[in-house]
């Protein structure tokens, strides 16, 4: 008996052991919990943010400052599409998983870069419209053999890790609403997480669980109250019913669904066992136009902290009671142990757009600090009593505009901050932006277009070139070493652009990062010495991820710009045709090259005697309202085509057959029938022209071509 036991034990740590080294027995990509919280003592990078607690601090140490110079390219692919990539690889047993623009996947070899196989769920171009901030992607989750991606029309889809093929997909919204999924999905005890954004257009917001397995439903908890007043049936109704209703009021938000999407950030504490998720702006933006000016909203712009079996609601903060400026709390959340006060503490750590960093007591939602983290105009502090925000007058904009700081892009938007434990620095990709919140007096909800509240016609650019310098001079991108414990930065490195990118910590003490103007760079995690620093030839926003093979310590990043900043506020960065996205893959002594990036030849635009008949006034109107967001104030935009190059400017029935009949929809850009009819599209096209004309040449001449590639 004795005997036989013992041979049962052996053979169940045998199990174990070939579990905890990869379970390559077990078939590709076998991640779950116990692997997962394995993970954060050694080289794997299992999830999105390499751990539960998404630190994104690696404890590889082989590249470290003393010879990260001789950091070199080990392999690179070049991607079917010149649009934003935001997707952090994740890398399990050898294979790397990633994710471009149009929510595609991809697993290569991760040590050789050879292509294992790749997966396109067929986005309609069309749908673009619905993505405020481009049609990107952040990353997969791996989990017992599949790979899950939010797919951008709403779909969340598991693929066999072998092979890429679909094992199953779900609608997880209604294909009636401008919903759209950019985030990464997590998994939390075999069921698969993710929420969804559209906050922009008018949608209501809520957070899902998936069976992994099956992809069956198991709960949902929606951030807003049911606008028919009717419980849901789902997590939320209970929370919703004792909480949530009562803090809204009139009838603005009922016609959007109120906004509060989940549309990024979330993280999990195995030992509470409580999951984590930051929750999204309002719609419209506009306080007033959306509750009448009155009550808190719950719960926008809020940490939520769930329990992951069953949805309950354990505990909320919300950053911005009554949200009117797109302040999201969506931004990255990084699960820490600290000592504070000489106690220690499990904090939850956050940067939301709204300019502080919380430091909370993730047990129970308590506030521990909250310090701005970049200037900030439009509250002067955190009451450590009630944890608000003390807002400074005039800011919500009901009656007077109120230029701000921070804009809608935020002090901090979605690239993904790290946290290393040894320096107790969180390293954030910070930005300050003035913005003119001014209120939209005429706002009427329009199915299916922005519906924020708030005029965008005042955020046109100066024509005055002293006026464009100031504001230019405003606006700083840095990435931030913050001490969380005493709430001040320890160090900050400016960049020249402020749409940052994503960061990552090593126990090598080193910080990486990309920029805008297309350079990947290391510092050093102490001081912000740069120590390393590649030219990629294209923009960076996405965060880099580490990992260790055979030995040998690989960095691997995705390339290519895009995003909100790119999209909407392109006379603020640098000026580039869009080029293929990449992954580029690093190791010491890498010695690939890669090949120059092909920038085609442009033909100027000649508009010698090209006339419309359209009303140049009117056009601006329609302009700033309908396509500045996409193609930037003042049709200045360089990112989606500059429309003041565009050859749809030459004649009426060109102009007409993409803005009336969608001759370009599968390239993203949709029918704008339901918003603008043939006259107005034919006084956007005499605005537009107007612009062509009278454009002072830019500050940085625009790099030959581009514009027209075959890319979507
Ligand atoms: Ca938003």
């Amino acid at each position: 008996m004795k005997t036989l036991k013992w041979a049962a034990m052996l053979a169940a740590t045998a199990l174990l052991a070939a579990c905890g080294q990869g379970g390559g027995d077990k078939g590709p990509g076998n991640v779950d919990g116990a692997r997962i919280a394995a993970a954060s003592g050694n080289g794997e990078w299992l999830t999105v943010a390499r751990t539960y607690d998404e630190q994104r601090h690696s404890p590889l140490d082989k590249i470290n400052t003393t010879n990260v110079g001789q950091l070199g390219l080990a392999w690179m692919y070049e991607f079917d599409t010149d649009r934003g990539q935001e997707a952090t690889p994740v890398v399990v047993d050898g294979v790397l998983y990633t994710t471009t623009a149009w929510s595609k996947v991809y697993a290569f070899d991760a040590k050789t870069g050879a292509l294992k196989w790749s997966y396109d769920p067929k986005v309609e171009g069309k749908k673009g419209f619905d993505a405020c901030c481009d049609v990107v992607n952040r990353g997969v989750a791996v989990w017992k053999g599949k790979v899950y991606v939010g797919v951008l029309d709403g779909r969340l889809v598991a693929l066999e890790a072998g092979t890429g093929k679909e094992a199953w997909s779900v609608q997880t919204t209604d294909t009636g609403r401008p919903y759209t999924i950019t985030g990464a999905p997590r998994v939390v005890k075999d069921k698969v997480l993710i929420g969804n954004g559209g906050g922009e257009y008018g949608v209501r917001g809520y957070l899902s669980a998936y069976d992994s397995a099956t992809g069956k439903l198991v709960w949902r908890f929606y951030t807003t109250p049911n606008p028919n007043g009717q419980p849901d049936n789902a997590a939320s109704d209970k929370i919703m019913k004792e909480k949530g209703a009562a803090t809204w009021f009139g009838e603005g938000w009922k016609a959007t669904g109120g906004g509060g999407t989940v549309w990024d950030s979330m993280a999990y504490d195995p030992e509470l066992d409580i999951l984590y998720a930051g929750v999204g702006n309002g719609t419209p933006w506009n306080h007033v136009k959306r509750s009448d000016g009155k009550g808190d909203n719950l719960f926008l712009s809020s940490v939520l902290a769930l329990k992951p079996d069953t949805g309950e609601y354990v505990w909320h903060y919300q950053t911005t009671p009554g949200e009117s400026w797109d302040y999201t709390a969506t931004q990255h959340i990084i699960l820490a142990d600290l000592t504070i006060n000489g106690q220690p503490r499990k904090v939850l750590m956050q940067a939301p757009k709204n300019g502080f960093f919380y430091v909370l007591d993730r047990a129970n939602g308590q506030l521990i600090s909250a310090k701005p983290y970049v200037p900030i105009t439009w509250a002067s502090g955190v009451d450590p009593a009630t944890g608000r925000p003390i807002e400074n007058p005039g800011v919500r904009y009901e009656n007077a505009p109120s230029l701000q700081v921070p804009a809608p892009f935020g002090a901090h938007n979605w690239h993904p901050m790290a946290f290393n434990p040894k320096e107790g620095l969180v390293y954030i990709p910070a930005q300050v932006v003035p913005f003119a919140y001014t209120p939209d007096k005429g706002y009427t909800f329009r199915p299916g277009a922005w519906n924020v509240g708030t005029d965008f016609l005042a955020n046109a650019l100066p024509t005055d070139a002293a006026q464009m310098a100031a504001i230019k001079a405003m606006v700083k991108g840095e990435l931030i070493a913050w001490d969380p414990v005493a709430q001040k930065a320890r160090f900050t490195i400016k960049h020249p652009y402020f749409w940052n990118a994503g960061v990552m910590s090593t126990a090598g003490g080193l910080i990486f990062q990309g920029a805008a103007q297309g350079e990947f760079s290391a510092y050093n995690a102490a001081d912000g010495t740069k120590l390393w620093s590649y030219k990629t030839d294209n923009g960076v926003i996405a965060a880099p991820s580490t990992y260790e093979i055979d030995g040998e310590q690989y960095v691997a990043l995705m390339v290519g710009y895009g995003g909100a900043g790119a999209l909407s506020a392109p006379a603020l960065l640098p000026e580039r045709p869009r080029l293929p996205g990449r992954l580029m893959v690093f190791k010491l002594g890498g010695t690939a090259k890669a090949p120059p990036y092909v920038r085609p030849e442009q033909a100027a635009l000649d508009l010698t005697g090209v006339t419309s008949t359209g009303d140049v006034g009117r056009g601006f109107a329609l302009f700033h309202q309908n396509c500045q967001v996409c193609h930037g104030p003042n049709a200045g935009g360089a990112f989606l085509p500059n429309l003041r190059q565009s050859q749809m400017l030459l004649s009426a029935e060109s102009w007409k057959s993409v803005v009336i009949d969608g001759a370009l929809a599968e390239r993203g850009m949709a029918s704008f029938s339901r918003f603008i009819d043939a006259k107005g599209a034919e006084d956007l096209r005499a605005y537009v022209l107007s612009e062509a004309r009278g454009a002072a040449a830019p500050a940085v001449p625009p790099a030959k071509g581009g514009a027209a590639t075959a890319k979507r």
